[in-house]
């Protein structure tokens, strides 16, 4: 099993260090040809959305990457790479629009842009969460289910073979989200 790590910016390398842990083999993709290689899911980092949006077009990735999704490739989206997921962004910058997800970018404020809890995310029990300048989930449609909420709002949620996430499970020492999304491959 292979995981492609989009790694055009961002928290992509925290990622690849949580998968060495898990003992699952995983490259970047920074460019077009990345793409030919042969690779079972994807995760999409934390980073700046807007930055990624405009590298995803300019390399001409988004088709294919897209493609492969709505064709059933897991796809794990934390933070910025939730935001390039959700088929609706309040601000109107909508990216790959998967998932049927609405989410609110720096959805926390400027004081309260960056902090760190432990709440119950389903099937996986109490986990470290880590924001910064997070989304949130401010609807969910139909098709995607919550799987976990802090405060009332939506922090993660899946639908069929996408997952998504407010926060940075990738930046805690519990790997129990990246094993998780591992299980769906
Ligand atoms: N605020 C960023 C955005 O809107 C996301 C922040 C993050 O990924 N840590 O893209």
């Amino acid at each position: 099993m292979t995981v492609a790590i989009l790694a055009l910016q961002g928290a992509f390398l925290e990622h690849g260090q949580m998968l060495d842990r898990l003992g699952a083999d995983h490259f970047e993709i920074r460019q077009k040809k990345d793409l030919e290689q042969e690779f079972d899911a994807l995760i999409l980092p934390g980073g700046e959305s807007t930055v990624m949006r405009k590298l995803l077009k300019e390399l001409d990735l988004y088709d294919t990457i897209k493609k492969k999704i709505e064709d059933g490739m897991p796809v794990f989206g934390t933070c910025a790479g939730l935001i390039l997921l959700a088929e609706e962004v309040e601000d109107g910058s909508s990216c790959l629009g998967t998932m049927d997800i609405k989410a609110k970018r720096n959805a926390y404020g400027r004081q309260l842009g960056s902090f760190h809890t432990e709440q119950e995310m389903k099937g996986l029990g109490t986990i470290p969460m880590t924001f910064i300048r997070a989304p949130y989930i401010a609807e969910v449609g139909e098709k995607a289910e919550v799987l976990a909420e802090v405060d009332g709002r939506i922090v993660a949620a899946r639908q069929g073979n996408q997952l998504a996430t407010a926060f940075h499970p990738e930046l805690d020492n519990d790997v129990s989200v990246h094993r998780y999304f591992l299980n769906m491959i």
